[in-house]
């Protein structure tokens, strides 16, 4: 496509990168929470917005099927960033990378007894630099969600997941013990694309850059 495609996923990352669009004057022409369009067009022909996965989103841009993105650094760490320039911290969809267990386990006593621990996360790339780091022997239990549950059904002794209120964890009895990395969301675009598009995107990089310091 001749125009500028933009990953985004729904929800947070939508409604905190729209702020930051129209600052560059793009208004999408849809809402993906009521719209079942997955390519919604905004109010310039050359500018359209493909809605996919949170974790989809590099992918895409990587490929060039979309030359712009926004993607959490969790799921930017998963990814391994192949393909992608990163220009821009957005500091948008902010929350902490933790370890958490259930109330009443001792990590700390577990940890220095060198129990092996049983940790079942949806990010096994952090979760093994983060363990290998502390020389913790872990065995890795991937999820693709909920995984809060997993502690609570004896699936694992801990989880890996992300945490902002800490509302979830309190609801089903879990405790964060361990911070691992401060998220937010970034730009990403495609490299091949910045070159090839430079013209049109340098406009709209520097708009999002003014925005995110105003
Ligand atoms: P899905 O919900 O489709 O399984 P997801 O959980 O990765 O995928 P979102 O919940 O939309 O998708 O999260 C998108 C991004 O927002 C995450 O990659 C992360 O960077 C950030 N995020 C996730 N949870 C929170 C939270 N509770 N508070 C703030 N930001 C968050
Ligand atoms: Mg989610």
């Amino acid at each position: 496509m001749d125009g500028i495609t933009i990953a985004l996923s729904k929800g947070r990352i939508f409604e905190e990168t729209l702020p930051l669009l129209a600052a560059a004057g793009i208004v999408p022409q849809e809402n993906p929470e009521t719209s079942r369009k997955l390519i919604i067009p905004t109010n310039r022909d050359d500018v359209r917005v493909v809605v996919v996965r949170a974790s989809d989103v590099p992918t895409y841009v990587q490929y060039g099927a979309a030359d712009l993105g926004v993607a959490g650094r969790d799921v930017l760490i998963e990814h391994g960033g192949e393909g992608l320039y990163q220009p821009l911290d957005l500091n948008i969809a902010r929350c902490r990378m933790m370890v958490a267990v259930p109330e009443g386990f001792d990590y700390e006593n577990a940890v220095r007894q060198g129990a092996r621990l049983k940790v079942a996360t949806k990010y096994l790339t952090t979760a093994r630099e983060h363990f290998a780091a502390k020389g913790v022997h872990v065995d890795l239990i991937k999820l693709y969600g909920s995984m809060e549950l997993a502690p609570l059904a004896g699936l694992a002794d801990a989880i890996v997941d992300l945490v902002s209120s800490g509302g979830t964890l309190k609801a089903n009895k879990l405790v964060a013990v361990e911070h691992i990395l401060d998220i937010s969301s970034r730009l990403i675009v495609n490299q091949a694309a910045l070159k090839l598009k430079r013209e049109r995107l340098t406009p709209i990089l520097d708009a999002f850059a003014r925005a995110v310091q105003a």
